[in-house]
């Protein structure tokens, strides 16, 4: 191409000092052809060629053409250099091809010019269209062609013949122009009057039938969009995973819109924040961070639902797109189920012309098929994510009845081995007989703690629920907590919803639980060299409230997120933890009708979040007042002249019991089951009855249910229990406003209980903090 470019421009160059001599014809031929080649290359249309491909026809070339039988093939040059460089412009046809096209049709005429003079020179005395005229315009027509199909053949790399140049839709053109150049050719010279009648038909022919190509291929480009859609449509509805579904939407946008590239970005956690899904991009070497912010993007942006075209000016104004380079883009508002969820954006970096409303249109119809398909993963998503929570909830169930019945074994041995080491100690020991007594005290003491824990994730306590904000019960645990990590250079902060609603809660359990996740994001962040950063939040969003502790710390491994909640599954090492915390959360949690979720990225920490239902029942202006905690040590119970019936078929604990009470001055009677209980509150007046909850024979409650009804009176009573409380013996135990003594017990606890029963004060168990 460069060669004939460089050819033509040196016959160009030999004509321009030709043409010195003045133009054969005369100016008015030239300028009234030049016209008429300038319209006629607008005029061009594509015709579908036999062997497939589409061939271009025009009547341009016999504007230039008709001027060798018109005997000025100088003029003729001339005019083929005009119509090529108008071709050229009009058709934003690229340099290199114009540049070829002009050397083309220069060369041409130059070849056809020496040619018509030499066959002119050789048959002197022939007037008006000449040999050597006709010899000029078939050099001319020859050369312009056999350089045109060498020229595909060479970019085509196949030769002219199979490349379809040389076709017969190309061919007839060829022929059809010939002949009409002729024809303007006679008509000239018979009269230029006579050319309007040769030029009009063929012209309004030619204006027709560009038209309805025009036409045609807006038919084209809207099928090609529907196939287009339609492809969309198939692949991205056979998506049901968000992040690949966001992957293939851009994709096919970008390739679609012949965009630079396209991201797709939903609405984080935060208003401030996009969360980008996924980009594409032709250049490779974009990095796109995570997280955007949302600058332009607001929320009445959102709501609009509308494309938003962004031209260079616009693009200012978010600098979010810089990242991109981006000079033109096309924003589209994509909405989930109903709701705004996020951006769809293509953009360019000066490869194409703007964007503008066509693409737009475009853009929204794309963005339709992306949102159902969305629709659809979310409901998926959805869907599994409330699978998990059930095989999750079927797990803990199974697990906590299991762990039920071991902490019920447990719990009576515990009980007598602590209560007996307690009894002992009180006596006066050598020293080093009282120090054993004090490892065995605490060795027991810890195992009661772990056991009771594991009676909390088994739903041991029900909670007792008042209207309450969560923001009072974050701040006092973070003044708890704060010291510690200050020490520990880990930064505790907090975001608190001032409008917070009230929610009912245990504020103890609650408690327990955001000490928990404080407590293990410390453990973790412990782990990492870098200065810590713990943040509680709490936020109101649709009908719940959550909770949300995040921290820095090393995060949690994939395969470890579906076992945190597990009991005993811990990372940490012997001693340091027990593998309970988030049971006993989980536990809490779940039994106030709630959610706790964790996610995290590896490496750069995790966020717990606590769920806890906005109750449907409007709540009081004021929160539930937070009864005291009764004190641990209360003056011990005056039980002179006072008597104890002990009915527990565990004979350790009858004992411990007997003599803790007579340690105080009580006269105790013990007994193994219900009936001998019964039989002996028939003999006699008691002051206080200790009843287990769970013996063979008649239980605790039949015990005390047989008494009312053979109408004996029945003394104050505590129901003593080493079992998870079954939802039966709870509102057994709320009908009777009786205190419980949780096995294993202190003797604190029997203090407090004691006390309890005889004066009416309910005392609060409390599970331990594990951890
Ligand atoms: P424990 O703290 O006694 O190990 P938990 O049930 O509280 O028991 O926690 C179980 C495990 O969960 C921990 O051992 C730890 O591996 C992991 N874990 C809990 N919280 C975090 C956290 N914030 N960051 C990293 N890992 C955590």
């Amino acid at each position: 191409m460069v060669v004939v470019a460089a050819a033509g421009m040196l016959a160009g160059a030999d004509m321009a000092r030709r043409a010195a001599r003045p133009v054969t014809g005369g100016l008015l031929p030239i300028a009234v052809f030049g016209l008429l080649g300038l319209g006629w290359s607008l005029m061009t249309f594509k015709v579908d060629r036999r062997r497939g491909g589409r061939a271009a026809v025009t009547l341009a070339p016999a504007a230039y053409e008709a001027l060798f039988p018109l005997g000025d093939p100088a003029g003729a040059g001339i005019v083929a250099l005009l119509t090529t460089v108008f071709d050229w412009a009009a058709h934003r046809r690229g340099l290199l091809q114009g540049a070829f096209n002009v050397g083309q049709v220069l060369a041409a005429a130059w070849a056809g010019t020496r040619a018509a003079e030499a066959v002119t020179a050789a048959t002197p005395g022939l007037p008006g269209i000449g040999a050597g005229a006709l010899a000029g315009a078939a050099v001319f027509t020859a050369i312009n062609f056999a350089l045109t199909y060498a020229a595909m053949s060479l970019a085509t790399g196949r030769s002219a013949r199979d490349s379809g140049v040389i076709s017969y839709a190309a061919l007839s053109n060829e022929i059809v122009v010939g002949c009409f150049a002729a024809l303007l050719a006679l008509s000239w010279s018979a009269h230029p009057a006579l050319l309007v009648v040769s030029v009009v038909p063929p012209t309004l022919l030619f204006l027709i039938l560009s038209r309805l190509e025009e036409r045609e291929g807006a038919l084209r480009r809207r099928q090609k969009e529907l196939q287009s859609l339609q492809e969309l449509g198939l692949r991205v509805s056979a998506q049901l995973d968000t992040t690949t579904l966001a992957s293939v939407a851009t994709q096919i946008v970008a390739h679609d819109l012949r965009a630079r590239g396209a991201v797709l970005a939903f609405v984080g956690d935060s208003e401030y924040e996009l969360r980008v899904a996924a980009v594409s991009d032709r250049r490779e070497e974009i990095n796109v961070p995570p997280r955007l912010p949302r600058g332009g993007f607001d929320g009445p942006f959102l709501a609009r639902r509308e494309p938003m075209i962004g031209d260079p000016v616009a693009v200012r104004r978010f600098p979010e797109l810089s990242l991109f380079g981006v000079t033109s883009f096309i924003a589209h508002p994509l909405w989930i189920l109903g709701e705004p969820a996020g951006v769809l954006a293509v953009y360019d970096d000066g490869g194409r012309e703007p964007f503008g409303a066509e693409d737009a249109r475009r853009l929204s119809a794309l963005v339709r098929f992306i949102e159902v398909a969305l629709d659809n993963a979310k409901l998926y998503d959805d869907l599994r994510e409330m699978q998990q929570q059930l095989i999750q909830t079927e797990k803990m169930t199974a697990m906590g009845q299991l762990v039920s019945g071991v902490a019920h074994e447990l719990n009576n041995p515990l009980a007598t081995i602590s209560g007996t080491a307690e009894l002992v100690e009180q006596r006066s020991l050598p020293e080093d007989v009282a120090r054993m007594v004090r490892r065995i005290r605490r060795e027991a003491d810890r195992a009661s703690r772990i056991v009771r824990s594991l009676l909390t994730f088994s739903r041991a306590h029900k909670p007792e629920v008042g209207w309450h904000s969560l923001n009072p019960i974050v701040e006092e645990v973070l003044e708890l907590r704060s010291y510690e990590c200050r020490v520990r250079n880990i930064t505790l902060t907090h975001e608190l919803d001032p409008d917070l609603p009230l929610v009912r809660v245990d504020p103890h359990q609650i408690h327990q639980v955001l000490l928990n996740l404080v407590t293990n994001a410390v453990h973790a962040i412990e782990e990492t060299d870098r200065p810590g950063l713990i943040l509680v939040r709490t936020y109101r969003e649709g009908d719940t409230v959550r909770l949300e502790v995040s921290d820095n710390g090393p995060g949690i491994p994939e395969e470890n997120l579906g076992k945190l909640f597990n009991p005993f599954f811990t990372t940490k090492e012997v001693g340091k933890g027990t593998g309970l915390g988030l049971s006993i959360c989980y536990g809490i949690v779940r039994e106030h009708r709630g959610r706790i979720s964790v996610r995290s990225v590896p490496g750069r920490g995790a966020t717990f979040t606590v769920e806890l239902p906005i109750p449907d029942e409007p709540a009081p202006a004021e929160p539930t007042p937070v009864p005291a905690a009764a004190s641990a040590q209360a003056p011990p119970p005056d039980g002179k002249g006072r008597r104890v019936l002990v009915a527990d078929d565990e004979a350790g604990i009858r004992e411990v019991l007997r003599e803790a009470l007579e340690a105080w001055g009580f006269t105790v009677d013990t007994v193994p089951d219900g009936h001998r209980g019964l039989e002996r509150l028939r003999e006699r007046r008691y002051d206080l009855a200790i009843l287990d909850l769970r013996m063979p024979g008649l239980d605790g409650q039949g015990l005390y249910d047989r008494a009312r009804a053979e109408g004996l009176t029945f003394p104050p009573v505590i129901f003593s229990t080493g079992d998870a409380v079954s939802a039966e013996a709870r509102s057994f135990l709320d009908r009777v406003a009786a205190p419980v003594l949780l096995k294993p017990f202190s003797l604190a606890g029997l203090r407090e209980a004691i006390e309890a029963a005889t004066t009416g004060v309910s005392p609060r168990d409390t599970a331990p903090a594990a951890g």
